[in-house]
């Protein structure tokens, strides 16, 4: 077959691209299927300081740029589109997986599954409403927006604290809710969101209700403890407080936990032979850029020890 690829990556985050670096260096036939609709993490955070290589910090996009370019000049081939279902194909006696996009059928031998995570809701009134009209789930895409103006930013760990920081920038006063009493960020990211004199602290307590006309005028907040509410002036509301893996595609296809992330092990093997899961959409300790490109290239060796033992040339 000639449309038949050895391995394809579903995810153009530094997981799929690190796999797609090391998956076509081995000369296995390769393509790379990218999302337009799905936003990935990693090109939405502003300043990556705790990437090995980069001192001074790099901006997330311009780091998976810098990713997909070096995959690039080792051969792999990129298509866009919304991966929505795979299944098994047999023809002329060969198993093969075929991936469908919104208006596309891709075939392959084996699949790597780098499709991260996306942010959590706070499913409030008002969230949906607003969404585009002062709620937004990231600061490097609007922060610009809110330049001199008051907001509120719900979340207290590392994307939270890193995003406030960055909104710091812009806006005149940043009043941070949190449903815990302290923050949950790395020590030194609270050492410098604590001393900033932008920021106000409102803890122990949820955001209610996104409240406005036709755009965020205000948010009604609880305090957990004692039950007290109040309403905060704001113009928008950036909310960071979680996320959840993008597998929806993968239900009774491979083994998924409780929370969706896809249950692989230690050389990216899920639980269905020939496909292969690595960074934020796989279960895991710490899900970070640096893990990610670590699980890329793993999941790459491991497609390309399957394909070797399908093609018969592998090394006994
Ligand atoms: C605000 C913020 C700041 C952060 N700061 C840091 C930091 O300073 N340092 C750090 O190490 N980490 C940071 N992270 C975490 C880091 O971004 C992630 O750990 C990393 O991006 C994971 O890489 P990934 O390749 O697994 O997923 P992603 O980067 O999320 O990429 C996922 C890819 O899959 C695609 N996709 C999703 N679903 C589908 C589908 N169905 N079909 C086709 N394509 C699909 C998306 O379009 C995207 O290309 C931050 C995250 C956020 C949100």
């Amino acid at each position: 077959m000639d449309n038949l690829y050895d391995v394809i990556i579903i995810g153009g985050g530094p997981s799929g691209l690190t796999s797609g670096i090391y998956t076509s260096r081995a000369r296995l036939k390769s393509l790379l299927i990218e999302s337009l609709e799905i936003p990935g993490q990693a090109v939405i955070a502003d300043n990556i300081e705790n990437y090995p290589g980069f001192p001074e910090g790099i901006n997330g996009f311009a780091l998976v740029e810098k990713f997909k370019k070096q995959a690039k000049t080792f051969g792999l081939d990129f298509a866009t589109g919304t991966v929505e279902k795979i299944n098994t194909v047999k023809q002329n006696d060969i198993s093969f997986w075929q991936i469908k996009t919104e208006d596309k059928t891709f075939n392959s031998l084996s699949i790597i599954v780098a499709t991260g995570a996306s942010h959590t809701k706070l499913n409030v009134p008002g969230e949906e409403k607003f969404t585009g009209k002062g709620v937004s789930y990231c600061a490097t895409c609007d922060g610009a927006l809110f330049r001199d103006k008051d907001i509120v930013l719900v979340g207290g760990g590392d994307a939270a604290v890193e995003e406030a920081l960055f909104l710091t920038k812009f806006c005149r006063k940043i009043t941070l809710i949190h449903r815990r009493d302290s923050l949950r960020a790395t020590k030194i990211l609270q050492e410098r969101i604590l001393s900033n004199k932008k920021m106000e602290f409102i803890w122990d307590s949820r955001v209610i209700e996104i409240m406005g006309e036709q755009k965020v005028k205000s948010v009604k907040v609880k305090n957990i403890k004692t039950n007290e509410e109040k309403m905060v002036t704001c113009e928008g509301v950036f909310i960071f407080i979680g996320q959840s893996p993008n597998t929806g595609f993968l239900k009774g296809i491979v083994e998924l936990d409780e929370t969706g992330y896809i249950v692989a092990d230690e050389n990216m093997k899920s639980s269905r032979e020939g496909i292969f899961a690595c960074g934020d959409c796989r279960r895991k300790l710490l899900p970070q850029i640096v893990t990610a490109c670590g699980d890329g290239a793993t999941a790459a060796v491991s497609a390309r020890k399957c394909i070797e033992k399908l093609k018969g040339t592998e090394y006994k």
